[in-house]
């Protein structure tokens, strides 16, 4: 029995440039390195107890009703997993009393289960994450970081010291100054990105662009996920409540502003909205995800189930 002849070694030459050949072709078909690993899943935790839509968008009817959703994103990725926001946690019933009463029924809401409980029990394993990045650091938001001890807390420097300034019902402090909350100041840099002038592409790959959205907080940061170059998704935290916002160019209603103190700046907030709006018009099929839109939430895969590619 001979283990080399020329013929052999020609096969063998022959299969090795196929071999070579179809790398080679993977890497040109996946230009994001770990793309078919990347996925993402949505955790409901809970509900705004309903307002007329004319209440949550400026273009909005007063026939229509609509129930916002309080939720959170699970991005799964190789090198370590990030939720984007926490909604309602363990503790958002005693987190919330502090409000004065008109609040509470401004922001009322139905708890669902909070990120932790529906991690835990689906055998999560909160090591994976790499992070938690926050949208921004309002109450419906930021609720569910003191569930998460030792998980690293990603926001930007500004946001933390407006929020630290800042008061209810926007604001609770109860969520923001407990020891075990593992805070990292996060810095963007200088490079534009889809018209945002600052971002951090997260992982070094591309899924996961965080980018600065200011106006409605100091710091708030969208989260730009592309799980292939068909399928993107941007989470645009408050910037509007609603797509419809986006979809119309339009702003909270003047009147909510003013009873709650909603925006940090008001022009600014209208200019990203604005912003926000013509991205849309140049990525028609961009999905573009404001936190508390319960119509686009409901379009989402939810926890345990993940995007598929
Ligand atoms: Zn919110």
């Amino acid at each position: 029995m001979t283990f080399w002849s020329p013929h052999s070694h020609k096969v063998f030459i022959s299969r090795l440039q196929a071999v070579v050949a179809a790398m080679a072709l993977q890497l040109l078909l996946a230009p994001l390195g770990h793309a078919e690993e990347i996925r993402f899943s949505y955790l409901e935790t809970g509900a705004s107890s309903g307002a007329q839509e004319a209440m949550v968008v400026a273009s909005g009817s007063w026939f229509t009703r609509r129930k916002l959703s309080h939720g959170a994103v699970l991005i799964h990725h190789p090198d370590g997993d990030l939720l984007y926001d926490t909604g309602l946690g363990r503790q958002v019933d005693v987190q919330f009393e502090v409000n004065p009463w008109w609040a509470r029924s401004l922001f009322a809401y139905e708890k669902g289960v909070p990120v932790a409980d529906q991690l835990a029990a689906n055998g999560y394993d909160a090591k994976s994450l790499k992070a938690i990045v926050l949208s921004h650091l309002h109450w419906d938001h930021a609720s569910g970081v003191v569930d998460f001890p030792g998980v690293p807390i990603w926001v930007q420097q500004k946001e933390y010291g407006a929020a630290l300034q800042g008061e209810p019902p926007a604001f609770l402090h109860s969520q923001l100054e407990e020891a075990s909350i593992q805070w990292r100041f996060l810095t963007l840099e200088d490079a534009e990105f889809k018209g945002f002038e600052r971002s951090l592409d997260v992982y070094g790959d591309g899924s996961v662009v965080l980018v600065e959205i200011p106006g409605h907080t100091r710091g708030q940061l969208g989260l730009y996920l592309t799980l292939n170059p068909q399928t993107r998704y941007f989470f645009i935290g408050d910037a509007t409540w609603t797509l419809k916002g986006v979809q119309d160019d339009s702003p909270r209603p003047g009147f909510v502003r003013w009873m709650a103190n909603l925006n940090d700046d008001d022009d600014l907030t209208e200019r990203m909205v604005t912003q926000l709006h013509n991205l849309q018009q140049q990525e028609p099929d961009l999905t573009i995800v404001p936190a508390h839109d319960e119509l686009i939430a409901a379009s989402l895969p939810h926890y345990p189930v993940f995007s598929s590619q």
